[in-house]
C-alpha cells in the first residue's frame, strides 16, 4: 500500500496554483492535502463560548464564506488527492479570557505568570481543557466539518496544553473544574497539589555540586525519582492531565463516529515524543482511540530546544551556584538528549535566533532522535505519520528525513511548506 504524503496547505492555494499540486504528485508523491476554510451553521457558531467581539480568537473559528474550500476540493479530488479538513483545539488565546484559560495550583490564570527568557509559547495559552462550554462548542464545529464536506478525515491541531518552554504550564490545569473531574475519576486533588508545589519548591532549591556530581557519574529516572521526590501525587498529576486530553479526544471521536460512521479518519497531531507527556499526549493512550498518530516534529525551536533552554536557565535563576552548563546537561539528560552534542551555553544554544533552524547544525540529528522515538511509541497498532518542514531546513536534511521517516516504517509523512524540495512560481 502506498505511503500517504501530506501537505498543510489552504483552499485559495489550490485554486489558485493548481499545477502546484502536480508537480509535488511528481516530486515527492503527494497524495493527501490538509486545509481549512469551512463555514459552521448558527445553531454552533451560538455555542461559541467567548463574547461576540472576541468570538474568533475561539479555536476552530470557522470562515464567512466556504466557496473556495468547494472549489478546492473538487480540484483536489480532480486531481485523485484526498483531503483531511483541519481544526484546532485548546491551546491558543486563552489568555484573553482569564476565567477559561487554563490556571496553576494556586488559582492563578497561566496567562498573569511573568515573562520568561526562552518561554516562546507564553503568548498563546491554553483554554481549560474541561471547559464544558468550549468543548460542546469545539465537538458541534468537528461534527458539522466531516458531515458537511466531501472530505476522506478530520485532523486537528492544538490539542493539548501549551508548550513546556513556558515550565509553568507543567502545573496546570488545574482550575476548580479540572478539580471536579479529577475527583471524579477517582484521583485525590489535593495529594497531587501538595506533591506538585513540593516539586515545584525542590526545582528552587537544588544543591549546585549535586547537579555537578551527577551529571558526572551519570543518572537514569530511578536516581532523578528518589532525589527530586517523585512521589505518587506527581505521577498521578501527570497522568491526570493526560486522561483530561484523552477522555475529550475521545468523546469527539464518538460523536463523529455517529454522525458519519465507525470508519471516519480523526486524529490531532500528537507533540514530539521526548516532551510529550508534557502537553497532555500520551501515545499510548491514542492508541485506543485515534485513527493515527503524527508527531509533530517540525518545530524543533519551539518544541525541543526553548523547552531545553528555558528549563535550564529557569534553575540558574533559582538556584545560587549552579552553572549553565551543568543545567543545561541536568536538563539534556533528563529528555534523552545527552549524546547528541549539543552546546553547553544558553547563547550557543541560539534559541530567539532570528532563522535558527535554516542553520542549525543539529535539526537532522534531533528530528531524526524523535523520528525514531515516534516510531517506537507507536506499536505500529494504528499509522504513524510524522509532521517534518519542507521548508527553512536544507534540502538535503529534509530529503534525508524522508528516507529515514519510511526506513523506520512510519506509514507516511505530512509536509508542512515545500521550498526546500520543489521551487513552484508563486508558491
Ligand atoms: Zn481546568
Amino acid at each position: 500500500m502506498a505511503k500517504l504524503v501530506g501537505l498543510y496547505t489552504e483552499p485559495g492555494v489550490v485554486t489558485e496554483h493548481p499545477g502546484y499540486f502536480d508537480a509535488l504528485k511528481d516530486t515527492v508523491g503527494l497524495t493527501h492535502i490538509l486545509m481549512a476554510g469551512y463555514t459552521l451553521s448558527a445553531e454552533t457558531r451560538v455555542k461559541n463560548p467567548l463574547p461576540p467581539e472576541d468570538a474568533a480568537s475561539v479555536p476552530t473559528p470557522g470562515s464567512d464564506d466556504d466557496g473556495e474550500l468547494l472549489r478546492a476540493l473538487d480540484i483536489a479530488h480532480g486531481k485523485g488527492l484526498q483531503v483531511w479538513i483541519r481544526g484546532w483545539g485548546w491551546h491558543g488565546y486563552a489568555g484573553r479570557h482569564p476565567s477559561m484559560c487554563a490556571q496553576d495550583m494556586l488559582g492563578r490564570p497561566l496567562s498573569e505568570v511573568p515573562k520568561l527568557r526562552y518561554g516562546l509559547e507564553q503568548d498563546s495559552i491554553a483554554f481549560c481543557p474541561n471547559h464544558e462550554g468550549l468543548n460542546e462548542y469545539l465537538r458541534s464545529a468537528y461534527v458539522e466539518m466531516i458531515a458537511n464536506y466531501d472530505v476522506e478525515g478530520l485532523n486537528l491541531s492544538h490539542c493539548r496544553y501549551s508548550a513546556p518552554s513556558f515550565l509553568h504550564t507543567l502545573f496546570g490545569c488545574a482550575c476548580e473544574r479540572c478539580q471536579a473531574v479529577a475527583g471524579d475519576q477517582g484521583y485525590d486533588f489535593e495529594r497531587m497539589r501538595g506533591s506538585a508545589l513540593a516539586f515545584w519548591d525542590r526545582l528552587h532549591n537544588l544543591d549546585a555540586a549535586t547537579v555537578r556530581a551527577a551529571n558526572e557519574h551519570g543518572w537514569g529516572l530511578a536516581d532523578v525519582s528518589q532525589w527530586l521526590g517523585v512521589d505518587t501525587g506527581l505521577v498521578d498529576w501527570f497522568a491526570f492531565r493526560a486522561r483530561v486530553i484523552t477522555d475529550q479526544l475521545r468523546s469527539f471521536k464518538e460523536a463523529l463516529v455517529a454522525a458519519a460512521g465507525a470508519d471516519v479518519v480523526f486524529g490531532t497531531d500528537t507533540f514530539p515524543p521526548s516532551f510529550a507527556m508534557l502537553v497532555g499526549h500520551n501515545y499510548r493512550d491514542f492508541l485506543s482511540w485515534s485513527s493515527y498518530t503524527s508527531p509533530l516534529i517540525s518545530h524543533v525551536e519551539i518544541f525541543m530546544l526553548a523547552t531545553l533552554a528555558s528549563s535550564a536557565a529557569l534553575l540558574c535563576e533559582w538556584n545560587q551556584g549552579l552553572e549553565e552548563s551543568d543545567a543545561l546537561w541536568f536538563v539534556y539528560r533528563l529528555f534523552g538528549y545527552d549524546h547528541l552534542g549539543l552546546p553547553e551555553t544558553l547563547d550557543a544554544l541560539g534559541v530567539g535566533t532570528p532563522d535558527l533552524e535554516a542553520c542549525y547544525d543539529k535539526i537532522y540529528d534531533i528530528v531524526s532522535l524523535e523520528l525514531r522515538r515516534g516510531r517506537l511509541y507507536n506499536d505500529g497498532s494504528i499509522p504513524s505519520y510524522p509532521v517534518i518542514k519542507g521548508t527553512t531546513w536544507p534540502k538535503a536534511t529534509v530529503q534525508r528525513l524522508m528516507q529515514d521517516a519510511d526506513a523506520l516504517g512510519h506509514d507516511g509523512i505530512i509536509l508542512q511548506g515545500t521550498d526546500s524540495l520543489l521551487e513552484y512560481p508563486g508558491i
